[in-house]
């Protein structure tokens, strides 16, 4: 495990850090995103969406747990937040998203508990309690396996 912290001043930034991770994700590579409410998930979702070509709109998919994009490759974006017992998430074919030719995006990937994949990057963005909502947002980016642990070593350099 390694990970890197750094400061995303605005939204752009947010939205350029899915820009970044766009440039090196590959079919099967899973994005756990950690945050509060309004800590910017949905928006580095959409930057990675935008850069991987996908015009459409790019929401949580709160109610619905899933929305899929089809860019340059496939995004699957979760938003795990109204899952109540991990076991749900087989329900909405969790198994076959695994197993599929695309990239996985958790909001609320505590949800999944010790569903969790093992192989995987983990992005946490927090904001200061004090700050008056859009003083930008700190991000930590956490590897764990082979590939997300290269992509947070690329960052230190
Ligand atoms: P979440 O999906 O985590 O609930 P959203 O991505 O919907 O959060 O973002 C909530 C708000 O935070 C949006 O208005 C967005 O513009 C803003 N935001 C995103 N990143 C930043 C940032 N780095 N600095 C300030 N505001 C940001
Ligand atoms: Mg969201």
């Amino acid at each position: 495990e390694s990970s890197w912290q750094g400061f995303l001043p605005d939204e752009r930034a947010t939205e350029a850090l899915g820009g970044w991770l766009a440039q090196r994700v590959r079919p099967g590579d899973v994005l756990l995103l950690y945050g509060d409410l309004g800590a910017g998930k949905t928006t580095l979702v959409r930057g990675l969406a935008r850069s991987l070509g996908y015009e459409g709109r790019v929401t949580s998919p709160t109610f619905t747990l899933v929305h899929e994009y089809e860019g340059s490759l496939s995004l699957y974006h979760f938003d795990l937040y109204r899952l109540d017992d991990p076991e749900e998430v087989w329900d909405i074919g969790w198994s076959d998203y695994l197993r599929g030719d695309g990239v996985l995006c958790v909001e609320w990937p505590e949800r999944l508990d010790h569903l969790l994949p093992e192989e995987a990057l983990t992005i946490r963005l927090t904001r200061d309690d004090s700050a008056t909502a859009d003083e930008g947002r700190r991000v930590e980016l956490i590897g764990r396996g082979e590939k997300p642990l290269a992509l947070v070593k690329e960052l230190e350099t």
